[in-house]
């Protein structure tokens, strides 16, 4: 199953992409952590992407077209793969649709995550992550089990990203309403697109999205075997 999360900054891409990462094993690909580790690779390329993250712009689609692809074909994603984060502009859908078809793979369902903003802004707020293993976390909706101790591995220092302060948040809003949200129409055409209410509970959105994968797994299966 190949499967694409899509919805705007602070919809529940991250934490629903680690559990289906968790459930059905396929390769989970944030596009957003990948950037933040090159980011502070101390390159000049680092450097150059750390720039536009913090502006809350968007990197160049050419740059991430090659980031993807190198991932895309990477033993770990045999199995199939969940995209957090991209694509992110139609062209980058585009570019994505020729990297599959040349590799003999197809897009299972592209899930989006309906979220107002009042809610993002909220949760963008309240954002922040284990240092050591990326876990994340809500000051209100997801506290760790034990306070100040992180529920995956145990470490006790946390981060909040520089690019979620509300300056920011405002651009990347705009950024995902002008060049993202036309993928909605793109994948609507192409009979992928899954709409789901990410405004419910964790574990409500989680459920809605084993229903489509389940669905989808069955459908699979079915052509698998009898077509
Ligand atoms: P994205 O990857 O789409 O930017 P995240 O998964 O990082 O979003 O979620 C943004 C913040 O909101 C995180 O702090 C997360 O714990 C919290 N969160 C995620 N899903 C929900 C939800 N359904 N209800 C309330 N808070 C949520
Ligand atoms: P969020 O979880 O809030 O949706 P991400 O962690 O996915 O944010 O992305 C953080 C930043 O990384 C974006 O604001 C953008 O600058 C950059 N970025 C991530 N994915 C892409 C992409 N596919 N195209 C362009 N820029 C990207
Ligand atoms: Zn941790």
């Amino acid at each position: 199953m190949n499967v694409i999360l899509l919805g705007p900054p602070g919809a529940g891409k991250g934490t629903q992409a680690e559990h289906i990462h968790q459930q059905y094993g396929l390769a989970k690909l944030a596009t957003g952590d990948m950037l933040r580790a090159c980011a502070t690779s101390g390159t000049a390329m680092g450097d150059r992407i750390k720039a536009i993250m913090a502006e809350g712009a968007l990197v160049p689609d050419d740059v991430m077209v090659e980031l993807i692809r190198g991932r895309v074909q990477a033993p770990d994603c045999l199995n199939g793969f969940i995209l957090d984060g991209f694509p992110r502009t139609i062209p980058q859908a585009e570019a994505l649709d020729v990297m599959l078809e040349s590799e003999g793979k197809r897009l299972t369902a592209v899930i989006e995550l309906q979220v107002n903003d009042t809610a993002l802004v909220e949760r963008i707020a309240g954002r922040f992550a284990c240092a050591k293993c990326g876990a994340g976390y809500h000051d209100a909706f997801k506290r760790p089990n034990v306070q100040g101790v992180c529920d995956v591995c145990g470490a006790d220092t946390f981060f909040r990203r520089e690019d979620d302060k509300p300056e920011t948040v405002a651009k990347r809003l705009e950024a995902y309403n002008r060049a993202t949200a036309p993928l909605l129409p793109y994948y609507r055409e192409r009979g992928l697109l899954r709409t789901i209410d990410g405004m419910a509970p964790i574990a409500q959105v989680t459920q809605a999205i084993e229903a489509i994968l389940g669905d989808a797994a069955k459908q699979l299966t079915y052509r698998q075997n009898f077509l």
